[in-house]
């Protein structure tokens, strides 16, 4: 009896410790990989599909990504419209066995700015109406996306349940310090220059959370063009609230930036990190909203 008690009791700790593969997850956001990585340690092998650096606005899947979803037992999407190939390998996807988690579906979205009367050409861009895809710049969406993703893989790997629990804790934990880090920064800066003029609409979740106000010289999408008027009506309201700071973008810029910085006289501001993460300190969320909040205050204070 004592025996079998024993080998019960060795068996059980085998199963709960040992896993023969790792869950294979891929992403399509630099944001939930970086959180997919951290909820799931050791028991996730998470493949990053686009990766920072690529403008997630004009990418498009190469077959070899579209094998390496196949394969994957969760998929991992921005949603909102911001992978606008998504609706078109969906099926597939679903054919093929893959949990997809789209972080958009448990987010409060808001709207981008519209553009569209001004004749842009949407064609390329992700504008499924105006929502504004950049949901992560809230760090309580992101609080929200973790434990979706918990959720996800608990569901599919339930022998992980306690480890994926604990790490997702920690991890809430670390973004409601991050959330109080935001505020603490930002109260150096007077309600006058909370104004963010940056190269695309990318900001209005950070904007809408503390309280500033965005002019873009693009639309939601990297790929809306301003107009000659939307630029000069931008140079007259940058002059006319004496803005001190323009921001460009790690990825993409439009060349008017450039020409809008010289007209105003406002300085460069720095690089903010728009459509997901970067490389070095700005490798992980809160790495990137450190660094996006450390530039703002200091080139606005
Ligand atoms: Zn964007």
């Amino acid at each position: 009896m004592m025996n079998r008690l024993l080998i019960a009791t060795a068996f059980l700790a085998w199963l709960t410790s040992a896993q023969a593969e790792p869950l294979r997850v891929a992403s399509l956001s630099t944001v939930m990989a970086d959180l997919a990585r951290q909820i799931g340690g050791e028991r996730v092998e998470v493949t990053e599909i686009v990766k920072a650096g690529v403008d997630p606005h004009i990418y498009e899947p190469t077959p070899g990504d579209r094998k390496t979803m196949a394969k994957s037992q969760i998929l991992l999407a921005s949603g909102l419209g911001f992978e606008g190939y998504l609706d078109k390998i969906r099926p597939g996807l679903e054919k093929s066995g893959v949990r997809l988690v789209v972080g958009g579906d448990v987010v409060k979205p808001i709207e981008g700015s519209c553009d569209e009367h001004e004749g842009h050409d949407h064609a390329h861009g992700h504008s499924h109406g105006t929502t504004d895809p950049h949901w992560w710049h809230s760090i309580s969406n992101v609080q929200a996306v973790a434990a979706q993703i918990c959720n996800a893989f608990v569901a599919a790997d339930p022998e992980g349940k306690a480890t994926y629990e604990m790490n997702n804790k920690n991890l809430q934990t670390r973004l409601a310090a991050l959330s109080k880090w935001v505020r603490l920064q930002l109260a150096a800066l007077p309600k006058a220059n909370r104004v963010l003029v940056t190269s695309h609409d990318a900001l209005g979740y950070f904007a809408k959370d503390n309280g500033f106000e965005i002019f873009a010289v693009q639309g939601i999408s990297t790929s809306d063009q301003p107009s000659s008027q939307k630029v000069k009506r931008l140079i007259g309201e940058i002059k006319a609230r004496k803005v001190k700071a323009i921001f460009a973008e790690n990825i993409e810029n439009p060349k008017v930036l450039e020409q809008i910085t010289n007209e105003t006289g406002a300085k460069p501001g720095g690089v903010l990190y728009a459509d997901g993460l970067g490389s070095g300190p700005a490798g992980t969320y809160e790495g990137m909203m450190k660094s996006n909040v450390s530039t703002i205050v200091e080139a606005l204070k």
